[in-house]
């Protein structure tokens, strides 16, 4: 009898060993497109430019700090770019809003929806105390060792500079583009973009402008797409999770220090916390995830190829390795980050109420309602109570099909431009792209540039550089998009 059982267990394992390798077997075709010839591109000069436009210290603090310093950068920043690039000025002459920049290339045919390229002014501040780890200093604009250094040298000074690039060297060739192109360049993306392409779109809504889609900064060319494949693809971004902040107000009995009741507002607040982060939301492979997978699987080693041609039966191993890894994980689901702690004026006065902050990127599966049910929930205390902070509340947006002409468009010029395959990702953090999801038919968002596991860690962090190098696909990759679409 357990003879039989085994040998039936056995023939089991051996039918599903099969299976898992005949799919394996069967994506083992390495889809990779070929770029088309190179586009010349004077990379050297290039990084000169992104080398100065570090230098303009476009620092974005938020809540009033040092705005007067700012205004004068992002107006030597505008000086700089008029200088810099005249023919594109000329063709596409900026309008201003705020200290942003709307340049407008008017098109042959006007009976085709307008597009719009984005890239952002300002940087975000250099953590002070952390200035001498920099290799160089980080507004020196220092080229390098291959790479131009500093604050904004990927985000996303190196975005605006390509795009320039690309259409400076266009409208001195006497080119003109088939549909209209417009250009957005804001002042304050690092914090909220309100001043900036939140005054832009809502201009442009006005005017009854509609985007056939829109191309803002995001992922871009991974050289390790998954643990242990180093076969580089692309991702384009075809969604951007949601943004919640809630504040937790917990409320108990004050008094003097000496004499605590068993009712602690800090107490209780500090439960509320643990119980939201102990209860995080469910992380899974959503389509996006699935559809980047069957990009890498044909790529990848035999033993990891075994597992993405599997997901039926492998998706938990492969949502567990996602999960050691902040910037995978928070691509599974909802995520949670308590960031701010609010109690107390003195060490011997029980405080009668406590707060605290908790910021929620929301995946596309949830939203505002469900993530404020689940804190509710997860607390359930009535003394705590939930309210929502006003500032930049916003659901996740819709996803864009990979299958519709606004990435197929973007696809295109990647594929020509980096010769590697192109798969559909979600953008984590939030863009300024946000504003014109009511004006647009497909909002994506996508950077130019490769990206290794390490330079993660550099943008918003030390030592940011862009590659030299990098700067020619760049740039090649905006003369595409401009220059082929029609
Ligand atoms: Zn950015």
């Amino acid at each position: 009898m357990l003879k039989r059982v085994l040998a039936g267990v056995a023939s089991v394992f051996v039918i599903l060993a099969a299976v898992m390798v005949g799919r394996a077997l069967t994506v083992s075709a390495p889809a990779v497109p070929e770029a088309a010839p190179p586009i010349p591109v004077d990379v050297n000069l290039a990084a000169r430019h992104l080398s100065e436009a570090i230098r303009i210290q476009t620092v974005s603090y938020g809540d009033g700090v040092k705005e007067k310093e700012k205004e004068s950068a992002l107006q030597t920043m505008q000086q700089w770019l008029a200088q810099t690039y005249p023919g594109f000025h000329e063709a596409a002459g900026p309008e201003k809003f705020n200290n942003s920049l709307l340049f407008t290339w008017i098109g042959k045919n006007p009976n085709l929806a307008p597009v719009l390229l984005m890239a952002h002014m300002d940087v975000v501040p250099v953590v002070p105390g952390t200035e001498k780890d920099w290799t160089h200093a980080p507004f020196s604009g220092d080229v390098a060792g291959g790479f131009v250094w500093g604050r904004g040298a990927i985000d996303d000074k190196g975005q605006v500079v390509a795009i320039c690039e690309a259409a400076e060297r266009l409208a001195d060739s006497g080119f003109q583009p088939e549909r209209t192109i417009m250009f957005a360049f804001g002042e304050d993306e690092e914090v909220g973009g309100g001043k900036g392409n939140g005054a832009i779109a809502a201009a442009l809504q006005s005017r009854g402008t509609h985007f056939a889609w829109v191309l803002d900064e995001g992922s871009s060319v991974l050289s390790e797409p998954y643990p242990g494949v180093r076969r580089p693809i692309a991702v384009i971004a075809t969604a951007e999770k949601g943004f919640l902040t809630l504040e937790l107000t917990a409320h108990g009995t004050g008094g003097h220090a000496a004499r605590p009741s068993g009712d602690l507002a800090v107490a209780r607040l500090s439960t509320a916390i643990l119980n939201v982060t102990g209860h995080p939301f469910p992380s899974d492979l959503d389509d996006i995830q699935r559809a980047k997978l069957a990009v890498i699987a044909p790529l990848a080693p035999f033993a990891q190829r075994l597992v993405l041609a599997n997901l039926w039966l492998t998706a938990p191993l492969v949502v567990r390795e996602y999960q050691t890894n902040p910037e995978s994980a928070a691509t599974l689901h909802t995520t949670i980050s308590p960031t701010m702690l609010n109690a107390g004026v003195k060490e011997n006065v029980i405080p009668p109420t406590a707060q605290a902050v908790i910021n929620f990127r929301i995946h596309p599966r949830d939203n505002i309602r469900s993530v404020t049910n689940h804190v509710q929930d997860a607390i359930g205390d009535a003394r705590v109570d939930i309210a929502e902070r006003d500032e930049t509340i916003s659901e996740a947006t819709k996803v864009v099909d990979t299958g519709s002409p606004a990435f197929a468009t973007i696809a295109n010029a990647v594929t020509e431009t980096f010769g590697v395959p192109v798969a559909p990702e979600i953008m984590t953090g939030a863009t300024d792209s946000r504003h014109y999801l009511p004006i647009a038919d497909a909002v994506l968002r996508f950077r130019p540039v490769h990206t290794e596991p390490s330079d993660v860690a550099r943008v918003h962090g030390t030592n940011e550089r862009l590659a030299v190098a990098d700067l020619g696909p760049a740039i090649a990759f905006y003369t595409r998009l401009i220059q082929e679409l029609k």
